[in-house]
């Protein structure tokens, strides 16, 4: 029999369909990788268990001939971010250690409809705040990618960097991640994984930790294209309960995937090309745009003149949104409370309910959590609103702008995903805006709310994974499917890290 934990969503489920193995033996599988590869930290808790109940549950609907959902039999990593019923849910914070909510993400309670079963909750980025995966309480991830020559430990990239791990360590088929400025696609690109990150509205934000509600998106991280279609379906999907969420019929995008680009046009966004891009970076852009061309398109040249501010609008949007989310988290409501000795208040005879909040909030929240509350504070306090906020805002709607006067022009946009390949472990941690600048060619498409994902391209001369990252018009998640394809196929990435965990 084939490896099973090599299989992606599409094999397992069809494999399990067919009764060419069970669902159980397929969450065996994967329950033993993960137990065997905790070097990794890609797991913050593994669940068992809901792997296997899920399996049994495709196992006796099968046995009775019962349709089967369109993620039957699939085990699943879920980004600590979700809430999930009865199982630690933390963003990788300490001010949230040990809560376990009475409720299920709408995205996860969709997966779970459609037969998937979870493996565990996934490392992240502490708020999904990062690029690196090296701000979670519970300790940085190490890609099971290493430099050619090196055992150096290497970034899987962030926030999902435990979803980007996993999966291209091939310890879960498929992951959850979210995206507020790249998150997704920065992280798939740096592992040689696939993800998306739909149109906002598409996936319910119900149940997901909030850092910027605005630009917060759900989406699948896979081994493929086709894969990515399948979870996205079953991800996506109107919810009452998230006022932001799209009253739409979800597409059906797996069956109509076509990797035939006749008659499209591809943009290539000359302001993307930037000073001192790195010369590996700019030449697997060029061999996009060759394969685009294969693929039928017409590729064109296009401009998106306000790309430049984008990282610093989005630096003020986010931190923004996220002062104001975070504020739920003062030790009261639920998770870390900190009461400071009595008398060492700064009330009258002992401590108050304001030291409570302080002591909570100091020992609860990283520093990364801390420096994006702080900027979002300043941001939005009386004597600089108009200054940081109004004109972020103002900033973001050129830059949505931008891109619907550029779809006069093109169907699709390709750029690449991330401006470098993984990096090592402590190298930008201390550098906040080096750190911020590995999301230079995501956050435009984040801020102005459009589908985007990382397709693999290639590897570097040291062997690490790059990606090619496609932006779509609102809503067309099929063309950036379709044009991710079109890629995968011209690249042929087959490559997966050897293992040494
Ligand atoms: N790296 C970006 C940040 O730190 C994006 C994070 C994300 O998409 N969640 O904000």
């Amino acid at each position: 029999m084939t490896e099973l934990t090599t299989l992606g969503i599409k094999a397992i489920r069809d494999g399990v369909a067919a009764g060419d193995f069970t669902a159980r033996e397929v969450a065996e599988a994967f329950n033993t990788a993960v137990a065997e590869a905790a070097a990794l930290n890609a797991f913050i808790v593994t669940t068992p268990d809901h792997a296997l109940a899920a399996a049994d549950a495709v196992d006796a609907a099968r046995a009775k001939g019962d349709a089967l959902g369109a993620m039957a039999g699939v085990p699943i990593g879920m980004k600590d971010l979700f809430a999930t019923r009865g199982v630690q849910t933390t963003a990788a914070s300490h001010i949230l250690e040990g809560f376990k909510p009475e409720y299920e993400s709408t995205v996860s309670q969709n997966l779970w409809n459609a037969g998937a079963g979870m493996l565990g909750k996934l490392n992240l980025d502490q708020f999904a705040m990062g690029s690196s995966n090296e701000t979670s309480y519970f300790g940085n991830v190490i890609s099971p990618w290493r430099k050619a020559g090196s055992n150096a430990g290497l970034t899987p990239g962030g926030s999902s960097g435990g979803s980007a791990a996993a999966v291209s360590a091939r310890i879960a088929p498929a992951a959850t991640g979210t995206d507020t400025g790249g998150s997704i696609r920065q992280p798939a690109a740096l592992t040689g994984i696939t993800g998306i990150k739909p149109t906002y509205g598409r996936c319910s934000r119900w149940g997901v930790v909030a850092f910027a509600s605005s630009l917060d998106q759900a989406g699948p991280m896979a081994q493929d294209v086709t894969d990515c279609a399948i979870m996205l379906e079953a991800m996506a999907g109107f919810d009452p309960k998230d006022s932001t969420s799209l009253d739409l019929p979800v597409p059906q995008w797996a069956a109509n995937l076509n990797a035939d680009l006749t008659g499209k046009r591809v943009g290539i966004p000359r302001e993307y090309r930037m000073d001192g891009m790195d010369p590996q970076i700019a030449a697997l852009w060029d061999q996009g745009i060759a394969w685009a061309k294969d693929a039928g398109a017409e590729v064109v040249e296009i401009s998106l003149p306000h790309t430049q501010y984008a990282l610093a609008a989005y630096y003020i949007v986010a931190p923004a949104e996220a002062s104001s989310n975070l504020a739920r988290y003062d030790g009261v409501r639920y998770g870390l409370r900190d009461l400071p000795d009595p008398g060492s208040g700064s009330g009258t005879g002992g401590s108050g309910l304001q030291d409570m909040y302080a002591a909570t909030r100091a020992a609860g929240f990283g520093d990364e959590v801390k420096r994006r509350i702080l900027i979002g504070t300043y941001v939005l306090s009386a004597g600089f609103y108009d200054a940081y906020y109004n004109q972020a805002q103002k900033v973001r709607a050129l830059i949505a702008r931008d891109f619907e006067q550029a779809w006069d022009h093109c169907d699709v946009i390709l750029t690449p995903t991330a401006p470098n390949a993984a990096f090592a472990l402590g190298e930008k941690l201390s550098d906040p805006l080096a750190m911020y600048l590995n999301d230079v060619f995501t956050v435009p498409a984040s801020l102005a709310g459009l589908p985007a994902m990382s397709v693999p391209a290639g590897l570097d001369a040291d062997g690490l994974p790059l990606g090619l990252q496609v932006i779509g018009k609102p809503l067309d998640e099929q063309g950036v499917l379709n044009a991710g394809l079109a890629i995968e196929q011209r690249a042929g990435f087959v490559t997966k890290p050897e293992k040494w965990w």
